[in-house]
């Protein structure tokens, strides 16, 4: 008899159902937000994989599919999404639109030991945005989150841990080897720890909880520039009411991580249904400009089964708008608005650099906004904010209502 490869399943009627109304309210979602569609190939070479993920995670030694080509070259089933999505940026320059931000759906494959919500083929829907370190790009990313699951009915809790960077992780990761060394005996776990200690955080063994508890934490060893960035996350993320819970011991699977990492739980359920974080040297570790990215990924099938029915979105967005701001204090209130206007359908860009008002708006000529929305300190005092059509360069202030409104 003729079956399917094992932890490889078929998806049918009327399972597939809730598939697509799932995936388009994923991309509706990503859209609101000024994220575009990117599609990239199912098979990679498998270097960009081991290099990106690194040598020494689960995934990269032992998971990937990976097979030698007729012609000799190694090709890997991709095992996730964000290598292949850094790789096209730089292959296709898109990193000349300065703050870039791309969503992904598709199958992704590892082989792991098949079991509840662990699949050889499983499906991951993803953002990657490109270009901005400050900490809001991090807390946009969360509120893209939030809304997917806020859409979703699925009470979330995000746990959430900073990782540092190139300057303050590696004294930290040295003192945690050495911490990991004294306190752990000589068995056949401590060679896997020792090549990365971080590994240690990730043990489900009973007798590794206190020493877990003991480990340095990461948070005290953070640079100063570190620690302010992941404060403001912090932040603002509880501003926006964003159900974040500072999990010291997340660490994540993947080298390419600095500064924020988190990942989501749905209820009692005790496996993450999404992971992200930011990777700002990722694209340069590739041969690319020296441009920081942050994202994350959701796996569908755990979504799937943690929900009855997926609510029917419109699948576009009505109206779009660039969001500027004139100065740092606007960014809070502009971000109000712009959840305010999402919730009302309309997709909203925002640049995020904290930068001028005219860079801000090249950066709306670049995206091809039709209309900017221009928030300043005497706006934001009257509930009004500046219209611009960015064809004919006529602008107006109006009320934040009659934004809504329109
Ligand atoms: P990761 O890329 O490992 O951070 O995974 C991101 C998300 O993808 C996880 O939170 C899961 O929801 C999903 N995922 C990862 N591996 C699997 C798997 N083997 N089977 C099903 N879902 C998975």
């Amino acid at each position: 008899m003729v079956r399917n490869p094992k932890g490889m399943r078929d998806i049918l009627p009327p399972e597939t159902f809730k598939w697509r109304r799932l995936e388009i309210l994923l991309s509706k979602v990503a859209l609101l937000y000024g994220y575009g569609e990117i599609r990239t190939p199912i098979l990679e070479f498998g270097e960009l994989f081991r290099k990106g993920l690194g040598d020494e995670s689960d995934v990269a030694l032992k998971e990937m599919y990976e097979f030698v080509d007729k012609n000799g070259d190694v090709l890997s089933l991709r095992p996730e999404g964000t290598a292949p999505v850094a790789r096209a940026v730089i292959q296709h320059h898109l990193y000349d639109v300065p703050v870039l931000r791309l969503f992904y759906t598709g199958p992704m494959f590892r082989r792991e030991r098949p079991q509840a919500g662990r699949y050889r083929q499983f499906h991951q829907f993803g953002i990657e945005a490109f270009g901005v370190s400050e900490p809001y790009m991090d807390v946009e990313v969360l509120l893209v989150v939030k809304r997917i699951f806020d859409l979703l009915g699925l009470p979330l809790t995000i746990h959430i841990n900073s990782l540092g960077c190139d300057e303050c992780r590696p004294p930290y990761i040295e003192q945690l080897r050495n911490f990991v060394v004294e306190s752990i005996p000589d068995d056949e776990e401590i060679e896997r720890f020792k090549k990365n200690p971080l590994k240690l955080f990730d043990s489900k063994r009973p007798e590794h909880a206190q020493v877990k508890s003991d480990a340095p934490k990461i948070l005290e060893y953070l640079c100063p520039t570190c620690r302010d960035h992941y404060a403001e996350v912090i932040k603002a993320a509880r501003t926006f009411a964003i159900p974040i819970v500072e999990d010291p011991h997340l660490a994540r699977g993947f080298d390419y991580y600095t500064r924020t990492v988190f990942e989501g739980y749905v209820g009692e359920l005790n496996l993450a249904v999404v992971g992200g974080g930011r990777y700002d040297h990722l694209v340069s570790f590739y041969g690319g400009p020296d441009i920081p990215g942050i994202g994350f990924a959701i796996g569908l099938e755990r979504l799937i089964t943690s929900m009855q029915e997926v609510p029917k979105v419109d699948p576009e967005p009505k109206v779009s708008y660039f969001l500027a701001t004139t100065g740092q204090d606007m960014i809070e209130p502009a971000f109000w608005l712009a959840e305010s206007l999402r919730d009302h359908n309309a997709e909203v860009i925002m640049d995020l650099r904290q930068g001028k008002l005219q860079k801000q708006l090249k950066l709306a000529d670049k995206v091809d906004a039709r209309y900017a929305l221009i928030l300043g300190e005497e706006e934001q005092k009257n509930h009004a904010v500046t219209l611009r059509d960015m064809v004919t360069g006529e602008q107006r202030v109006i009320a934040q209502e009659a934004v809504l409104g329109e």
